[in-house]
Formats: C-alpha cells, sequence, structure tokens
C-alpha cells in the first residue's frame, strides 16, 4: 500500500493537471460524448461533439433526434449505428425515468442504454464530484504493472484499486494512471527507461531501458 501511494504521489508530480480529455460542459455532454468515446480517440470525438452539442440540447432532443440525421453527424467516431441506438435511447430513458436529467447515482446510471460501469464513473466523477474509479483499458493494464492487482475483470479491478487509496483520490488516479498509459506505459513497448515512477515500478524493464530508445517511445499528447 505504500508503495502504491508513492507512486501516486509521483504521478501527481508528473501530471498535475491531469484531467479527462474530452471536451463538455454538462453531464448530458459529458454522458454523450463519453459513449460516443467507445472504440475511438478523444481527439476525433472532440471534433465530433461540437456539432452533436449545437444540433442536440437536451436529452428530449436526443429522444427525438432523426436516426439518418444523428448518425451522419457521429460517424467518424465509428460504430454509429449502435451509438445513434445509444443516443436516442439514452434520451428516451432519461425524459421517461429521470425527468430529462442525467441523474447522479452510479445505480441509476447503469440502466442508461450505452452506459456501462466505466462510463457511469466517468460522469460522476467529472460531472458530479463523486469519487469514481475508472477502469479502461489503460488502467486496468497499468494497476497489474503495478502490482496492484492481478485482476482482468473491470470490477474486481476497481474494488481492490479502491481499496489501496482513499476515496479522495479516486477521480484524480483515474486520470493519471489513463494520462501515463497514454504517453508512457504503453500496452506494447512501454517506455521504462524514460518513466517517471521506473524507480518504483516492479515491471520496470517490461520496455526498452535504455533512456535514448525509451524517449522515442512517449507520446506527448494532447489526446484532445
Ligand atoms: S517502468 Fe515501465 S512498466 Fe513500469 S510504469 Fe514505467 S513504463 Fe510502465
Amino acid at each position: 500500500m505504500r508503495r502504491a501511494r508513492r507512486i501516486n504521489r509521483e504521478l501527481t508530480l508528473l501530471y498535475p493537471d491531469a484531467h479527462t480529455e474530452l471536451n463538455f460542459t454538462t453531464p448530458l455532454e459529458l454522458l454523450v460524448a463519453t459513449i460516443l468515446s467507445a472504440q475511438c480517440t478523444d481527439k476525433r470525438v472532440n471534433m465530433v461533439t461540437p456539432v452533436v452539442f449545437a444540433r442536440y440540447l437536451t436529452a428530449a432532443d436526443y429522444a427525438a433526434a432523426d436516426r439518418a440525421e444523428l448518425e451522419k453527424i457521429i460517424q467518424s467516431t465509428g460504430f454509429f449505428r449502435a451509438k445513434s441506438n445509444s443516443l436516442i435511447g439514452l434520451g428516451q430513458a432519461l425524459c421517461e425515468r429521470f425527468g430529462g436529467e442525467v441523474p447522479g447515482k452510479l445505480k441509476d446510471l447503469v440502466t442508461l442504454p450505452g452506459v456501462g460501469r466505466k462510463t457511469a464513473n466517468v460522469v460522476l466523477g467529472n460531472a458530479f464530484g463523486v469519487p469514481g474509479i475508472t477502469v479502461d483499458t489503460h488502467f486496468g493494464r497499468l494497476s497489474r504493472r503495478f502490482g496492484w492487482t492481478v485482476e482482468e475483470d473491470p470490477v474486481k479491478v476497481e474494488s481492490e484499486v479502491g481499496g489501496l487509496f482513499p476515496k479522495s483520490e479516486w477521480t484524480m488516479l483515474s486520470h493519471r494512471l489513463i494520462w501515463h498509459g497514454r504517453r508512457v506505459c504503453h500496452a506494447r513497448k512501454p517506455a521504462c527507461g524514460a518513466c517517471g515512477v521506473g524507480p518504483l515500478c516492479p515491471s520496470y524493464g517490461l520496455g526498452p531501458t535504455d533512456e535514448a530508445t525509451a524517449r522515442k517511445l512517449v507520446k506527448p499528447g494532447p489526446f484532445s
């Protein structure tokens, strides 16, 4: 646990301004952006959302959306048919069950179309200020590399890693791990020799340890 907290402290110094790389101004916008971000880069989502947010202002607007028009607007984010279904279904569910507002509880959020636990935690942590751990592919991989868990199942990862840190750290911890995963600790060829937490990491050496080689692997971002 002490090493886990030291790694978190180090990541805080490395990424003092880590935040979600999706652009949004309201819980509904973040929910929509997060749904669009499935299998898509945040950068691409951020190119599309200004048009989406200008066209659909409320849950009722999504509920009443013309499917063909919506599909066309979001096409470049991939899986646009499934995502359109989710967004229209989301609008309908919000209007029918939540008075058109995005609910601020995990148990309610996960009942919405297209919203799994990961999306729900993103929205809770970033739009409602409720601490949440977002176990995406980066968070899971880094947690295992740091030796915080051996679990693959996101719900188990969430609960094990959550137990190592105070709740107040959960949202920012998620951002830091995701930032580090995107920039340095890649799935293939992590840049160990250029990694700020290398001295604390039990997986140091998984990628090149030569600094010059590792530096070339670092992706500086931004990813939005
Ligand atoms: S030392 Fe290597 S494996 Fe560990 S966090 Fe850094 S890049 Fe990832």
